[in-house]
C-alpha cells in the first residue's frame, strides 16, 4: 500500500479507496448539487467510471476543480455544517406553513389567479452551497424583484453619477406606486415603480426594444449561474392593460423632464413591465441573489456578472428601500437587504455568507408575502444575520453558520 498518500484523496478514502456514492454523498450533504456548472465535467466522468476510485483516478477527477474539492475536504465551505444549517430552515419553514394570512392581489389579474398555498425557500451560499424545500421549481413573476437588478444594470452601463442624476436613494415614505417625485422632481429611488421606470430608461438606451430585452433576460441568466429565466407573457399583457397608474407616473416624469433626451415613454413603460413578468423559481432566485451577497460574482460559475461597487450601492437600497412601506420597520428588526415583490417573493442578501429566497404569494396590506416576512423574523430569532450583529459580541448565543476564519 502507498505510503504517501495525497491528503485530498485521505479526505474522500475509506480504506484506501474513494467510492462514488460516498463521494455524491459527501458534495450532497456539503451542499455542493449535482447540476453544479462547476462540476459538470467531473459528475460526466464520475458518472461513467466504475463504483471504486483509485487514487490516481480520483486525482484526475479532483484536478477538474481543485479549489472547491480543497474547500469541501478542508470543511472551508462559508457554511461548515450545511447539514445542521438547513435543519434550522427546514424547521423555520414547516412553523411558518401554518400560517394562512394575507391576500392575493387583486390589481394585476393574473397575479390573483395564484395557487395562495404555494409556498418555497431557496438557499445559495457564496461557495454554491444550494438547498431548496417546498414549491422551489415552480415558476412565478418576478414583480419588484426586478428592481435591484434593472439597478445594477444601469450602474453597469452608466455608472453611480449618471444614474443618480436620474434618480434619487432616500426612502419614499411612500407606496411604491405613489403618484410622487423628489424634490428635484425625480423618482425618490430604484426600489419603487418610478426609479425602476428611470433605471430601465438608462439601459442600452436607444436599443431595439427587443435587443434591450434579450440583454436583460441573459443578464438575469447569468446571474443564475446559467438556470432558465423564463417570460410569463399573460402577465406581461395583463400587467400592461391595468398600468394606469405607471402610465401616470411616466406622464408625470416627462413632464417634469426627468427622462434621458433620447427616451420614447411608452417603450420605457413596455420595458418596465417586461422585467416585472420576468418569471423564474425560488431556486433560481436564491442564486441571483447569492451573485449579490458576494460581491457580484455568480458562486456557481465564478463570473463577474455586476461590479462590486454597484453591488454595494444596490445592497444598501436593499436595506433602506427594498421593502415598501415595511423598510425601515424591516431593516430595523431584521436588517439583511432584501426586495419584496407582489409576486409574494422575497430575495434577501446576506453580505458575505448567500442569498436566500422564499414564495408565498399571499400579501400583507403593505404588499410584501405574509410568510415571507414572518419566515425572515424568524430566520434572525435563531441565525446572526442582522447586518449589525457583529455589534453584539459573546451574549449573543443565536447560530453565527459562518466558518471561523483562519
Ligand atoms: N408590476 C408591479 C407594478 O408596477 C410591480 C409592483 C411590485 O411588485 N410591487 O405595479
Amino acid at each position: 500500500m502507498s505510503e504517501s498518500r495525497s491528503p485530498l484523496f485521505e479526505a474522500f478514502a475509506k480504506e484506501g479507496i474513494v467510492r462514488r456514492d460516498l463521494l455524491l454523498e459527501t458534495l450532497r450533504e456539503r451542499g455542493i448539487q449535482e447540476d453544479d456548472p462547476r462540476l459538470k465535467q467531473f459528475i460526466k466522468s464520475l458518472n461513467g467510471g466504475s463504483q471504486e476510485i483509485s487514487e490516481s483516478q480520483f486525482q484526475i477527477l479532483a484536478d477538474q476543480n481543485p479549489t472547491l474539492m480543497k474547500q469541501i475536504s478542508e470543511d472551508d465551505l462559508i457554511v461548515p455544517d450545511f447539514k445542521s444549517f438547513i435543519q434550522e430552515i427546514s424547521a423555520i419553514f414547516d412553523e411558518v406553513n401554518q400560517i394562512r394570512l394575507g391576500k392575493l392581489p387583486t390589481y394585476i389579474p393574473q397575479l390573483e389567479r395564484v395557487d395562495p398555498d404555494k409556498f418555497a425557500v431557496a438557499v445559495c451560499t457564496i461557495d454554491g452551497q444550494r438547498f431548496a424545500t417546498g414549491d422551489s421549481e415552480d415558476y412565478f413573476c418576478v414583480q419588484s424583484c426586478s428592481k435591484p437588478i434593472t439597478y445594477c444594470l444601469a450602474l453597469e452601463e452608466q455608472g453611480e453619477e449618471i444614474v443618480h442624476s436620474y434618480v434619487g436613494r432616500e426612502p419614499s415614505g411612500k407606496t411604491f406606486n405613489e403618484l410622487t417625485l423628489n424634490a428635484k422632481g425625480l423618482p425618490h429611488n430604484p426600489m419603487i415603480n418610478a426609479g425602476a421606470i428611470m433605471c430601465g430608461a438608462l439601459i442600452k438606451k436607444g436599443g431595439a426594444p427587443s435587443d434591450r430585452f434579450d440583454y436583460v433576460m441573459e443578464k438575469w441568466k447569468q446571474a443564475a449561474g446559467g438556470q432558465k429565466i423564463g417570460f410569463n407573457n399573460a402577465v406581461y399583457l395583463s400587467e400592461r392593460q391595468t398600468a394606469d397608474r405607471n402610465f401616470a407616473l411616466g406622464y408625470f416624469m416627462r413632464e417634469k423632464k426627468a427622462f434621458p433626451l433620447d427616451s420614447e415613454l411608452l417603450d420605457v413603460l413596455e420595458f418596465y413591465f417586461q422585467c416585472c413578468s420576468i418569471e423564474t423559481t425560488t431556486k433560481s432566485m436564491a442564486i441571483i441573489a447569492a451573485t449579490l451577497a458576494n460581491g457580484g460574482i455568480c458562486p456557481l460559475t465564478g463570473n463577474q456578472i455586476f461590479r462590486p461597487d454597484h453591488v454595494k450601492n444596490c445592497l444598501s437600497l436593499m436595506l433602506s428601500c427594498g421593502m415598501y412601506d415595511f423598510s425601515g420597520e424591516f431593516a430595523f428588526s431584521v436588517g439583511i437587504p432584501a426586495k419584496s415583490g407582489v409576486s409574494g417573493a422575497i430575495m434577501l442578501a446576506i453580505p458575505g455568507v448567500g442569498g436566500i429566497t422564499v414564495w408565498s404569494p399571499l400579501l400583507d396590506e403593505l404588499g410584501n408575502s405574509v410568510r415571507g416576512v414572518e419566515f425572515c423574523k424568524r430566520l434572525v430569532s435563531r441565525f446572526r444575520f442582522h447586518t449589525f450583529d457583529n455589534m453584539l459580541g459573546q451574549g449573543d448565543n443565536r447560530i453565527d453558520p459562518r466558518r471561523c476564519k483562519k
